[in-house]
């Protein structure tokens, strides 16, 4: 893993270009959009989009460079408000704001169209009978050219008279589209006549029953793009070829100005499903609670789960901007989580999986000490806060052992331990239940040992531990990789999801300073790993924390790798 501290100069070949043009004098400022379609939830592959243009508007904001929200509404059958939201909420938890930018493809409905009516008028555009599957018979393939449409040569006024009869609802779905006339034969098959336009009686969320007829995505993008102006229209590799059909429009329509597309790779997540096809499913089918299951790889389903944005900027700035198709191993997201959290969640003590400890000398049943625990070594601001300690606590059941092996540094029958910030303790006696389970380890507690050692002893195990008196009881969520493949096939992934990635623990033990933390608020659980408060579930009175990941990448150790 690379340096942070490498941050400010970092560039890549799109940085590149941006600076040259601004260096040259070709634009004054760069103007960059991030264009979702509202048809699902975000996901962290567009969070690399994200960054990467509001990145380009923050880095060259000393020329009053910027990024706009676009949403790319073109097909009303699947998208939704709810989805405008969603987005909207995300982009600004990671941290970026479009300012006055905010805009809607469907804004630009009534220009298009004119714009259509333009080509038909030049002669490059045509109202087409043919139906889907003829279409796609005509259009050829790879190795063969395709054959002109019977109506590719009906004239200017029939062609306006029939693109407007389909503005005004006369024909039926799917009965004409309108399409370019560029090249049947074309070697690249985006420019065997495209359709511009559909038909779609469909409400649309914006624009609602004032369209039937809705523009395709090649003929919206790029023409968006012009007027707003942007000035690199930043897109991922598979639109590399749709990138000629982009220009052509651009050269063929009076245009405001020349906006230039440029691809880069796509970013990939190992054991991670990144299409939204298939994160829909995994809601629709039941295989998680919701978009923002903590499961999802969605930034709603991050921030559930507790990942800070920052360590998902740091990932992106991590990975860079290539050409190059690749899988990032998800273990970088990790890293960078851990590293953030590292730094900034306060420590505090649960136990998950608890067994009680009774110290038999304790002082009376009333007699309460306060304790003082370090609330994050790592920032020396964070303080100290008080755990109360009475005569029982819980401590973790993997934290006792009746037979241990050699330098097994927790709690043993008459071996000594320390509770952490507080006394060392010897257990004395095993208690178990009818099944022969644990049920209490009876102990004494050294009174001279607050803060130093035992005279003469060398304790070399701390382990935490709960007020059994204060404790609170909360549900933990444990989570795991969604998929147990580092490749997960689209097709069916449902056979390689991972059906232990969540894990129910109740009945957990909490010190009593995690009670009434806001929803989302994050801590490291000490030894247990980093945890948040769940926004969805938890309440005062039943908290519910979800585990965000794990101190240590147990994963790998359990692949032996
Ligand atoms: P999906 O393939 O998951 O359905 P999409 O590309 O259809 O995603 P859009 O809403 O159209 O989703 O994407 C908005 C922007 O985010 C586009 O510019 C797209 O190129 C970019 N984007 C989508 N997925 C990734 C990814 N994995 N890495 C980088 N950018 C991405
Ligand atoms: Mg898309």
């Amino acid at each position: 893993m690379e340096d942070q501290e490498n941050a400010p100069g970092r560039t890549d070949f799109i940085r590149e270009i941006v600076a040259g043009d601004l260096a040259s004098g070709k634009h004054a400022t760069s103007v960059t959009r991030f264009p979702p379609e509202p048809n699902g939830y975000l996901h962290i592959g567009h969070a690399k989009s994200i960054c990467l243009n509001f990145g380009l508007a923050e880095e060259n904001g000393a020329t009053g460079a910027r990024c706009h929200l676009r949403f790319d509404d073109t097909n009303p059958a699947k998208e939704e408000s709810e989805f405008v939201d969603a987005i909207k909420e995300d982009i600004r938890w990671l941290g970026f704001d479009w300012g006055e930018h905010l805009h809607f493809a469907s804004d630009y409905f009534e220009q298009l169209y004119g714009w259509a009516v333009h080509l038909i008028r030049e002669g490059k555009a045509y109202v087409d009978d043919l139906g889907a599957e003829e279409m796609r018979q005509y259009r050829g393939s790879l190795t063969e050219p395709g054959r002109d449409s019977p109506f590719r040569d009906r004239d200017v006024d029939e062609n306006l008279d029939l693109f407007e009869r389909m503005r005004a609802g006369e024909f039926a779905d799917g009965e004409k589209v309108l399409r370019a006339k560029i090249d049947m034969a074309h070697p690249n098959l985006n420019l065997r006549d495209p359709v511009l336009y559909r038909i779609l009686h469909q409400g649309h969320h914006r624009t609602g029953d004032r369209w039937c007829i809705y523009p395709s995505y090649d003929f919206t993008h790029g023409q968006s793009d012009a007027i707003e102006g942007i000035t690199h229209s930043l897109c991922t590799l598979e639109f590399e070829h749709h990138r000629p059909l982009y220009e052509w429009f651009v050269d063929n329509l009076p245009v405001p100005a020349r906006p230039r597309q440029i691809e880069f790779a796509k970013l990939q997540l190992s054991y991670t499903l990144l299409s939204k096809r298939r994160l829909v499913q995994m809601v629709e089918e039941g295989y998680v609670d919701g978009w923002d299951d903590p499961r999802m790889a969605t930034l709603s389903g991050f921030r559930r789960r507790g990942y800070p944005p920052a360590a998902i900027r740091e990932l992106c700035r991590s990975v860079g901007v290539t050409k190059f198709n690749s899988l990032t191993d998800i273990a970088l997201l990790e890293h960078a989580v851990r590293e953030e959290l590292n730094r900034s969640a306060p420590r505090r003590m649960a136990v998950l999986d608890p067994v009680k400890l009774v110290i038999t000398n304790w002082p009376g049943a009333g007699h309460v000490e306060a304790m003082r625990a370090v609330n994050n070594p790592e920032d020396p601001d964070a303080g100290k806060r008080e755990v109360p300690l009475a005569g029982e606590v819980y401590i973790e059941r993997g934290d006792f052992m009746e037979d241990p092996p050699k330098k097994y540094y927790r709690l043993s029958p008459g071996a000594e331990v320390r509770l952490r910030y507080s006394y060392c303790v010897r257990c004395d006696e095993v208690v178990r239940d009818g099944e022969g389970e644990v049920a209490e380890l009876r102990c004494t507690y050294d009174p001279e040992t607050l803060g130093k050692n035992p005279e003469g002893r060398k304790v070399r195990g701390a382990i935490h531990w709960v007020p059994a008196h204060a404790a609170l009881e909360a549900e933990v969520r444990l989570y795991d990789r969604s998929f147990t493949v580092e490749e997960p096939a689209a097709g069916d992934w449902r056979e390689t999801w991972n059906p232990d990635a969540l894990q129910v623990l109740g009945g957990c033990k909490l010190e009593p300073a995690l009670g009434g933390e806001p929803a989302g608020a994050r801590f490291q659980f000490e030894r247990n790993g980093y945890f948040c408060v769940d926004s969805r579930d938890s309440t005062p009175d039943r908290p519910v924390f979800n585990r965000t990941v794990a101190l240590r990448d147990s994963w790998s150790k359990k692949q032996g790798r």
